[in-house]
C-alpha cells in the first residue's frame, strides 16, 4: 500500500473527518508544493479560510457514507499560484479508529488550458473572417485573447517605411490588471526582429510576454504580442499565439483581397461612367458639325463656301482625334490591368524620335502660339520600345502644349553611359503642390474644373510604360510658373 502511494503519480491525502493530514504522497508534494514533514498532523493546508466550513461539510458527507461527485476546486500553491483540480473523496474505514477521508486530487489546469486554447483558435475561426475590413479584423484579433490568454494584446504592421507601428491593442482594466502594460510590452526593437526574421521571442517572466510574426500571407508584415503578470507564458502559448497569427493573416488576406475587388469594380464604374461621357461629347460636337455642312451643301451649288469648309473638317479631324486618343488610352487601361502591357525593345536613337514628334506637333504649336525648342546630343542611342516611348513623348508634349497657355516649350535629352534623361519644361498653369503626390494616379486631375478636356489617364499610362522599362518619372513644378517632368530610362543596351 505504501508503494502505491509512494509511486502514484495521483496526488493523494488521506484526512481525518476534522481536515488533519494522515497521509500526503511525493505527487501531492510536487502538486502543491508543501513537503509531508509540513503537513502530517496538521489542518490540511490548502483549504482557503473563507472554504474551510464547506470542505468539512464535505468531509462530513463523505464519512456518513454518501458516494459524492468529483469536486473542482480552485485552489492556491505553496508559492501563491493558481491550481485548477478536481478533488475525489471517499471513505476508508480504520481498525485503531474513526473513518478516515482518502482523497484523490487531479491536475486540470493543463486541461483547463488545452480546453481554452481550443475555445480561443475555434473563435478564432468564427470571428476573425466574418469581417471583411481589415481594420474590423485587427480589431477582433486584438480582443480575443484578453482577459484569458494576456492581459493585454497589440497587433503590429509594418509602416510603408518599413517601422513596425502599434495599430491596435485591447488590454484589461488597469485597476484590473496588476501588469503596467506599457512597461512589460516588448520593444519595438524586438518586434521589429520578429517580423524581419519571421520567429517567435518568448520572455517568460513573469510579467511574462511573447511576440509571434503575423503570417507572411498578410501584406503588409506585422506581429503580435501578449503580455500577463499571472504566470509565466511557455513553447505552448507561443504555439499558440502562432496558430491565432495564422488565421488572423488568412482572414486579413482575405479582407483586402476582398477590398481590392471592390475597389476594382468601383474603378471599373468609374471608368465606364467617365469613358461614356468623354466618348459621348466628341460624338455630339461631330454630328452637329456634319449636320451644319449638310445644312449648308443643301443651300446651293456654291455653298458651303471652301473656307468654311475646311473650318469644319478640321474641327471635325480635331474630334476624331481626341476619340481615338481617348480609346486607346481605354485600350491601355485594360491591358495594363491585364497585366497585358508588352514591351518589344529594339535599337533605335532617341533623339530622332523626339525631333519626329515634334514635327508632328507643329500644326497644333502653330496654332497655340507657343514654342518648342529641342535640346538634343548628336545621338542618344538605346534599345526601347519605339512605339511607347512615342506615346510617352506624345503625353508629356500634349500636356505641356495644353496647360501651357501659348508659353514656350522645352524638350530635353541628356544622360550617362547607363541611362538617358527627358526633361519636357513648360512655363503654363503649374501645378499645386497638393496635387502633386497624386498625379501619376488613375483618374487624377489637377486642372481646375472642366476648363481642359481629358480624363486624366495619360501621366498614369506614361508612368506605367516607364517603370514597365525600368524607368521613372517625376515632376517638378510651380503653380502660375511651369512644369517639368523628367524621366529616367536605363538604355537597355544588350
Ligand atoms: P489629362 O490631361 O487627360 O487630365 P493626364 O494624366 O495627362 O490627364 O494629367 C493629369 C493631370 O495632371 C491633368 O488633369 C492636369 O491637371 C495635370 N497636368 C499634367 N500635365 C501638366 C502640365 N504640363 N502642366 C500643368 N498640369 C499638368
Amino acid at each position: 500500500m505504501e508503494a502505491i502511494l509512494q509511486a502514484s503519480p495521483v496526488a493523494i491525502h488521506l484526512l481525518e473527518r476534522d481536515g488533519t493530514v494522515r497521509v500526503w504522497n511525493p505527487a501531492a508534494e510536487r502538486l502543491f508544493g508543501w513537503a509531508r514533514d509540513e503537513v502530517l498532523g496538521h489542518r490540511v493546508p490548502w483549504v482557503a479560510e473563507s472554504q474551510w466550513d464547506a470542505f468539512r461539510r464535505h468531509l462530513e458527507q463523505v464519512v456518513q457514507g454518501e458516494v459524492l461527485p468529483g469536486l473542482e476546486l480552485e485552489l492556491q500553491r505553496r508559492d501563491g499560484t493558481p491550481l485548477h483540480v478536481e478533488l475525489w473523496t471517499s471513505c476508508v474505514a480504520v481498525p485503531t479508529g474513526p473513518a478516515q477521508c482518502l482523497g484523490m486530487l487531479v491536475d486540470l489546469t493543463e486541461r483547463r488550458r488545452s480546453d481554452a486554447f481550443r475555445r480561443l483558435l475555434f473563435e478564432a475561426g468564427e470571428v476573425l473572417p466574418a469581417s471583411l475590413e481589415p481594420d474590423a479584423t485587427l480589431e477582433h484579433l486584438a480582443r480575443l485573447a484578453v482577459p484569458a490568454h494576456a492581459e493585454s494584446c497589440r497587433v503590429y504592421l509594418e509602416d510603408t517605411d518599413g517601422r513596425a507601428r502599434c495599430v491596435v491593442s485591447s488590454g484589461l482594466d488597469a485597476r484590473a490588471s496588476r501588469l503596467d502594460a506599457q512597461a512589460h510590452a516588448p520593444s519595438d526593437a524586438v518586434v521589429a526582429d520578429v517580423i524581419t526574421s519571421g520567429e517567435a521571442v518568448l520572455h517568460a517572466g513573469p510579467p511574462s510576454w511573447l511576440c509571434v510574426p503575423l503570417g507572411r500571407r498578410g501584406q503588409p508584415p506585422g506581429a503580435l504580442t501578449f503580455t500577463t503578470s499571472e504566470r509565466a507564458y511557455d513553447a505552448r502559448d507561443v504555439a499558440l499565439a502562432n496558430a491565432l497569427a495564422r488565421r488572423a493573416a488568412l482572414a486579413l488576406d482575405n479582407a483586402r483581397r476582398y477590398q481590392e475587388a471592390l475597389r476594382t469594380i468601383r474603378t471599373r464604374e468609374e471608368l465606364l461612367a467617365i469613358a461614356s461621357h468623354e466618348l459621348r461629347s466628341p460624338v455630339s460636337a461631330l454630328h452637329l458639325q456634319v449636320q451644319n455642312l449638310r445644312a449648308l451643301l443643301d443651300r446651293g451649288p456654291d455653298a458651303p463656301p471652301r473656307e468654311r469648309l475646311q473650318r469644319g473638317l478640321d474641327l471635325m479631324g480635331r474630334l476624331t482625334k481626341r476619340q481615338a486618343h481617348l480609346i486607346d488610352a481605354l485600350l491601355d487601361l485594360s491591358r495594363i490591368h491585364a497585366g497585358r502591357l508588352e514591351l518589344n525593345p529594339e535599337p533605335m536613337d532617341l533623339g530622332a524620335l523626339v525631333r519626329e514628334v515634334a514635327e508632328r506637333f507643329e500644326p497644333e504649336l502653330a496654332g497655340s502660339g507657343s514654342l518648342l525648342t529641342l535640346t538634343l546630343p548628336s545621338e542618344t542611342p538605346g534599345r526601347w520600345d519605339r512605339l511607347r516611348l512615342d506615346q510617352v513623348l506624345t503625353n508629356l508634349v500634349s500636356n505641356a502644349l495644353k496647360y501651357g497657355r501659348g508659353n514656350p516649350i522645352q524638350v530635353e535629352l541628356s544622360g550617362t553611359d547607363a541611362q538617358v534623361r527627358l526633361d519636357v519644361r513648360d512655363g503654363g498653369i503649374g501645378i499645386a503642390p497638393e496635387h502633386l503626390p497624386q498625379l501619376f494616379h488613375r483618374f487624377e486631375r489637377a486642372a481646375p474644373g472642366r476648363a481642359f478636356e481629358g480624363v486624366g489617364l495619360g501621366l498614369w499610362i506614361v508612368r506605367q510604360v516607364v517603370e514597365a522599362m525600368g524607368g521613372s518619372i517625376s515632376v517638378h513644378s510651380e503653380p502660375g510658373v511651369g512644369s517639368t517632368f523628367s524621366v529616367l530610362l536605363p538604355r537597355q543596351r544588350g
